[in-house]
């Protein structure tokens, strides 16, 4: 389930027993399951607001469509007509609109192809939390919706929470990640912490 006013995911937590609301930068570690391909799984690690990390399985459709809102049964209060509408159907013109533009919901910087490229929450390999970089941002390991290939990217957090929601400018780590044996998740650690992190300004790249 995807709460669309929040922009949060509803998953499991098995310490309370009850669904906790989790935004994209509070996941740790998407890994899609093998096997599974109708519709494909994800496995999501998360930062879970109880304060422990859980695991969840999480489909396809739920974790990349869901928080465009575009099937919510969820309604509002239109206050120029005072009546409930339904906020799918808003949602599905914003997202048209968006569309139309040549915007996507998520964008990421690919270092290999030089380029902006559309992602998806299923995109993510890792995310860095909050507090280990500083005001408001997160680290996220890509990987490029096009060429398949990694990018660590410096984002908001509202840049991974908010569909269509993008950042004026992405810092990028100008190295390339896959060629490499160390194990991906120490990778993503060092090129964070050591990585000359570059700035794209989205304005002038798009
Ligand atoms: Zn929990
Ligand atoms: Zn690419």
């Amino acid at each position: 389930m995807f709460d669309t006013l929040r922009n949060r995911y509803a998953l499991n937590c098995p310490e309370t027993g009850e669904r906790a609301l989790v935004p994209v930068s509070a996941f740790r570690v998407v890994r899609r399951l093998r096997g599974a391909t109708s519709p494909a799984v994800f496995r999501v690690e998360f930062d879970c607001p109880c304060g422990t990390r859980h695991e969840a399985l999480v489909a396809h459709d739920l974790l990349d469509w869901a928080p465009l809102g575009t099937d919510s049964s969820e309604t509002f209060t239109n206050l120029a007509t005072g009546r409930r509408e339904l906020v799918a159907v808003e949602l599905l013109e914003q997202a048209t609109t968006h569309l139309r533009k040549g915007s996507w919901p998520w964008t990421f910087w690919c270092h290999p192809e030089s380029a902006l490229r559309p992602g998806f929450p299923s995109s993510l390999r890792f995310v860095s939390p909050e507090h280990d970089h500083g005001t408001g941002q997160v680290g996220v390991l890509v990987r490029c919706f096009s060429c398949q290939r990694h990018t660590v990217n410096i984002v908001s957090t509202d840049h991974l929470d908010v569909p269509w929601h993008n950042d004026d400018k992405i810092a990028y780590v100008a190295q390339v990640f896959d060629r490499d044996a160390v194990a991906p998740e120490e990778r993503f650690r060092h090129q964070l912490e050591d990585g000359p992190a570059r700035l794209r300004w989205l304005r002038d790249v798009g």
